[in-house]
């Protein structure tokens, strides 16, 4: 009898379940709007999405008809050969417009932005010197670049300080950070990491991608808010959040722009991504443009949800944006507590390893400038419930 290759599988996916660890995989009915989504053949409210603004769904559908009339779908090859087609030119001058860089270079995802650039901006004999809670692209971006990675203790500059001062033989060095953690919802020390990429003669790379569209007078960014922008060498942006759209971008210098489209290997080797995708971000960057009070309401919403939140007990963690955390620790206290506001009608996904190290579940409550006052008020209510049996 010929033994199956992959009966490991089994045992793995059982020591999941005995876990608490297992992910199913979910189907959605319908659209995902913030208001309400269809899961499990129930309507709930959604605090599970990054649309932050709400432009997922309610976004110019003229836009990507026309582009699709005039081009087709598919763009049929990578950026290189064919696939690079007007409209993602015009997205790219329009984002570097939008960040006041020189230049801006489109990726399929925020995904391979991350990936592609850390890995053509650093490589053997470099350093990389990593937040440990960064996203996992950028995480993967660094093992992937094989330069020596320095992870630095969540948002301790002291001990980065103290990595960055005690070797200057490296070829090249890199410090990248999230600007929003992505579970955790807390901003980078910007200013201090700008401070110290200046320092040391370090390139300084950000991840904005929970914070495009969102912070800062413009919508920029963090970077923006805290006036860091010149500090800041390699901006990473995405379109798949607060714009409603898909896809990633890097918006830097003109060399910059020009080594990435040569070098970042996510860009060169993987086909362009439809015109379309690019015309829908080009309409919804003009809404980011055009109606700021879309970012102020967001924040403060989240601000007095915040509060509230701490007000009944409940741990936010550090918190400062629209992505409200409530840790817990536990992974089953978390789904347990998911699952309770799933039955109230109100979807909040319930984060587990290795989406948050071992110990650090939390609940991750994402805001849209969607959720009416009722809606959060509603999920207040229920948290407040919940506080007996969950505290
Ligand atoms: N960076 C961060 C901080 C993220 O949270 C994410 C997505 N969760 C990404 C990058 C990847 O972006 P995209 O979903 O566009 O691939």
């Amino acid at each position: 009898m010929v033994l199956d290759p992959l009966r490991w599988l089994d045992d793995e996916l059982a020591a999941l379940d005995a876990a608490g660890l297992r992910r199913r995989l979910t189907q959605r009915g319908g659209s995902q709007r913030a208001e309400a989504i269809e899961l499990g053949g129930r309507q709930l409210v959604n605090f599970g999405s990054n649309d932050y603004l709400g432009l997922a769904a309610e976004g110019p559908r003229q836009a990507i008809v026309q582009t699709i009339e005039q081009v087709g779908w598919g763009s049929g090859a990578s950026p290189l050969v064919t696939g690079r087609g007007t409209v993602h030119a015009a997205l790219e001058q329009a984002l570097a417009r939008f960040e006041g860089t020189e230049s801006a270079l489109l990726f399929t995802s925020g995904y391979a932005a991350n990936l592609g650039t850390i890995a053509a901006l650093a490589g053997r004999g470099d350093a990389v010197y990593l937040d440990a809670k960064n996203h996992a692209s950028i995480i993967d971006g660094c093992r992937l670049s094989r330069a020596r990675l320095e992870v630095y203790p969540h948002g301790d500059l002291v001990f980065l300080q103290k990595r960055l001062a005690r070797r200057r033989d490296y070829r090249r060095r890199l410090i990248v950070t999230d600007t929003v953690f992505s579970m955790d919802g807390d901003l980078a020390p910007l200013a201090d990491l700008a401070e110290m990429a200046e320092r040391y003669e370090a390139m300084l790379m950000v991840d904005e991608a929970h914070a495009t569209g969102v912070f800062g007078p413009s919508g920029r960014g963090v970077c923006e808010l805290l006036e860091v922008e010149r500090g800041v060498h390699v901006r990473v942006g995405t379109l798949s959040k607060a714009l409603g759209s898909m896809g990633g971008f890097v918006a830097g210098s003109a060399p910059l722009i020009d080594w990435l489209a040569n070098r970042a290997r996510s860009y060169v080797f993987s086909t362009a991504p439809p015109e379309a995708m690019a015309a829908y971000a080009l309409e919804t960057l003009r809404t980011v443009v055009d109606e700021p009070a879309r970012r102020t309401v967001l924040l403060q919403r989240a601000a007095k949800l915040r509060a509230e939140l701490q007000r009944q007990g409940w741990n936010t963690g550090r918190s400062a944006s629209q992505i409200v955390p409530v840790i817990l620790g536990d992974a089953q206290r978390t789904m347990n507590l998911a699952r309770t506001l799933q039955e109230r009608g109100l979807f909040v996904p319930g984060i587990r390893p290795p989406s948050v190290p071992k110990g650090e579940c939390l609940l991750r409550i994402s805001l849209s400038y969607r959720h009416s006052e009722e809606a959060v008020q509603r999920l207040l209510d229920a948290m407040a419930e919940a506080v007996p049996s969950a505290i």
